[in-house]
């Protein structure tokens, strides 16, 4: 029988290039790892895919799949719903497939309280102080006073999952390289 697989959860502040590095990661073993997907009520995106990353579906559907136990853990994040399917991710690890899935920090916390242990490793991506990802959130749009404060005071309470990941990759400026082997690395370790 197949060993079982394993949940690789990464966790990252807003700001800290987590998806140039799934990018990569997505490119560098693409049928090798499952990526699950989510499922949002936010607004697709220029250039996103439905079905590629997110299922976007609208807020009642969202509720009834909440109701019916259809999602691992959900969470709100800047007043829009997010959830991982469970079914999905555990009919993968019982295959023993390697699952990837990017999730904020009400996910990363409720993930490590419901998974058992020996299904889970967690990464934790550190782009530096909130300094730093003040300077790289500025750089890619203007954000009001108030919005940055809102970022600031998310991200006092996402820095202390750093703590309890089991990975902590650096990704600060200029160390895109560095970060996008050493994720690949971690990967390649659990196959
Ligand atoms: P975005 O709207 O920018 O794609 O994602 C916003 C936030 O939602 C990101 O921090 C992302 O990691 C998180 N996210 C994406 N999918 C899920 C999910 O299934 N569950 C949870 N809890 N967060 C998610």
């Amino acid at each position: 029988m197949a060993s079982r697989g394993k949940l690789v959860i990464v966790f990252a502040p807003s700001g800290s290039g987590k998806g140039t590095l799934i990018e990569h990661v997505k490119n560098h073993f693409k049928d090798k790892v499952v990526f699950p997907v989510s499922y949002t009520t936010r607004q697709i995106r220029p250039g996103e895919k439905e079905g590629d990353v997110y299922h976007f579906v609208s807020a009642e559907d969202f509720k009834e799949k909440i109701n019916e136990e259809f999602f691992l853990e959900w969470a709100e994040y800047s007043g829009n719903l997010y959830g991982t399917p469970r079914d999905e991710i555990t009919k993968h690890i019982e295959a023993g497939d390697l699952v990837l899935r990017e999730v904020e920090i009400q996910g990363a916390n409720s993930i490590s309280r419901l998974m058992p242990k020996e299904d889970l490793i967690s990464i934790y991506i550190d782009a530096g102080s909130w300094e730093d990802l003040r300077r790289r959130i500025e750089a890619r749009a203007p954000l009001s006073g108030e919005e940055l404060e809102l970022r600031r005071r998310r991200f006092e309470k996402e820095i202390l999952f750093k703590d309890e990941a089991d990975f902590v990759i650096s990704n600060k400026d200029g160390e895109l390289e560095s970060a996008q082997k050493h994720i690949i690395e971690i990967i390649e370790n659990l196959q």
